[in-house]
């Protein structure tokens, strides 16, 4: 997972950015996506059984995020064919929140979690550009869903996440524009596996839960993931694992490393590894490539 802070031009994402590549994209978005919000403020509620309009600017943040997966980093289908099938991810749960079921390994952990029960969603967030993402068909619709684990109090009335963001300590880290603390501060991978930065504190909880909750993890249920960034150190072994310049490489590198390739986190934490402790490196390398080599797609598995 990585933070989408800066476009490739070097221009800060923010609420402002955002509203101009929607504005550009369907001048009316925004006055319509105002009025249903104060409707909902007057309801208390969201109204809409149908009609949402959300999905007519998934074109935004597929150009924000390169067409990655917000929280796994995959790489979706591009915006000719992608626009039918992901769609956008609503980060804090509009309409309730359902209850999170942790792992076991995450239970020892003793990471306090707020109780979910009978928790309203955000109405007033349905519309906020700034609780937006697009993620893939497993961490959407399987694991994200209607859950939003946090330590402290529920504020579902929310309506400004960039003040309000971190007054709930939500457990989820939220990857776009600047109102969450950078991703790669809190999680950086070793080889294929990602894991906390920090060993302590709200921060280490967070990139705890957050691998949890998209099971990031977890070589046997994301296998495809696991190959993905295995692939990426098999790349970057077989161009510049053993060259002493690898300078003649610096495109190549280039082009792995931006916020828009895929695994990202993973790749930049390999090449980190390549430079300070080679010899764990190809200890990694080899891994990934015994990985790649024994692989079964999940479908096969059993
Ligand atoms: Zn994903």
């Amino acid at each position: 997972m990585i933070s989408y802070k800066k476009d490739k031009k070097g221009k800060i994402i923010n609420q402002n950015y955002i509203e101009k590549l929607v504005k550009a994209h369907k001048s009316n978005w925004l006055d319509r996506a105002k009025k249903k919000t104060d409707k909902y403020r007057t309801a208390g509620k969201v109204t809409d059984k149908n009609g949402h309009i959300w999905s007519e600017i998934k074109e935004v943040f597929m150009t924000i995020q390169g067409n990655k997966c917000a929280f796994c980093e995959t790489e979706l289908e591009g915006q000719n064919y992608g626009k039918g099938v992901h769609d956008v991810e609503h980060f804090r749960p509009k309409n309730r929140i359902t209850k999170w079921k942790p792992s076991k390994e995450f239970n020892s952990l003793g990471i306090s979690i707020t109780s979910t029960t009978n928790i309203k969603g955000y109405h007033l967030l349905t519309y906020n550009l700034l609780n937006y993402s697009m993620s893939c068909g497993p961490c959407n619709q399987t694991l994200k869903s209607d859950r939003f684990p946090i330590k402290g109090s529920y504020k579902n009335h929310m309506e400004d996440p960039k003040a309000e963001f971190n007054d709930e300590e939500p457990l989820l880290i939220y990857p776009i524009a600047d109102i969450d603390t950078d991703c790669e501060e809190l999680i950086c991978f070793e080889g294929p596996v990602p894991k906390a930065v920090k060993t302590t504190g709200l921060e280490y909880e967070r990139a705890q839960t957050t691998i949890d909750f998209f099971r990031l993890a977890r070589a046997d249920e994301r296998s495809k993931l696991f190959k993905e960034r295995s692939e990426v150190i098999l790349l970057i072994n077989i161009f510049i694992g053993s060259e002493s310049d690898t300078s003649k490489y610096d495109d190549l590198v280039g082009t792995l490393i931006s916020d828009t390739s895929k695994h990202a986190n993973c790749t930049r934490s390999y090449l980190e590894l390549l430079k300070n402790d080679p010899v764990k490196a190809k200890e990694i390398f080899n891994e990934a490539r015994q990985f790649i080599a024994t692989y079964i797609p999940d479908s096969e598995l059993g």
